[in-house]
């Protein structure tokens, strides 16, 4: 819908990219999703055991081996000139803390810019601007699975889409004998909520 709307006023349409299948190994057949992953390896996102790298491997690495491979971009490095990336972190304060781990990786392919903070848009005038647009606001970005997920983010899962949250309590069901120091997909107990989803 949204590439449509794109195309409708004068922008290129949206390019989705995917890693390639890994190989096999053996541990399995090879997996092409996060999911995957974590279900032949019997373990966990890394955010789950505090880490960062899932959202590395199979958003940015996604991205950079296609534009490795794209026309515009090698000729722009061919000439000595860096691709420009926009990613549309907002100006709130933990959007904006998020920058420093993007710009870090720029190196000498990539100027990352950050449009939504440069025009001091929160998240409250974002959804203005989409409302304004015509556009249907959309629900937050991520895995189904996400150990960022809030407890009513879970909870809504299990009511809307049954059928994903049986597959994520089976990513965590099937890391279990595997985890040590984390409970769960929510790493560990709070005062609110249980270390996994599954309890
Ligand atoms: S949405 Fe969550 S689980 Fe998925 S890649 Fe990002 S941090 Fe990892």
């Amino acid at each position: 819908m949204f590439s449509d709307w794109l195309h409708w006023h004068g922008f290129p349409a949206i390019t989705m990219v995917k890693r390639p299948k890994s190989k096999p190994s053996s541990t399995g057949a090879g997996y092409k999703t996060l999911e995957g992953n974590c279900l032949q390896n019997r373990t966990l996102p890394s955010l789950a055991f505090g880490r960062k790298s899932c959202s590395h491997k199979w958003m940015v690495q996604a991205q950079e081996q296609f534009i490795a491979r794209w026309g515009p971009a090698r000729r722009a490095w061919a000439h000595g000139q860096r691709v420009t990336r926009c990613i549309g972190f907002d100006c709130s304060p933990v959007d904006s803390k998020r920058t420093y781990g993007f710009r870090k990786h720029d190196g000498r392919r990539y100027r990352t810019i950050f449009p939504l903070i440069k025009w001091g848009w929160d998240r409250k005038e974002c959804v203005c601007q989409i409302v304004e647009a015509g556009l249907p606001v959309p629900v937050k970005s991520a895995c189904f699975f996400c150990p960022a997920s809030k407890p009513w983010e879970v909870l809504w899962l299990a009511w809307k889409h049954p059928d994903l949250f049986v597959r994520a309590i089976e990513i965590e069901d099937r890391a279990q004998p595997n985890l040590q120091k984390v409970e769960g997909l929510w790493r560990s107990t709070t005062k609110t909520r249980p270390g996994s989803w599954r309890r």
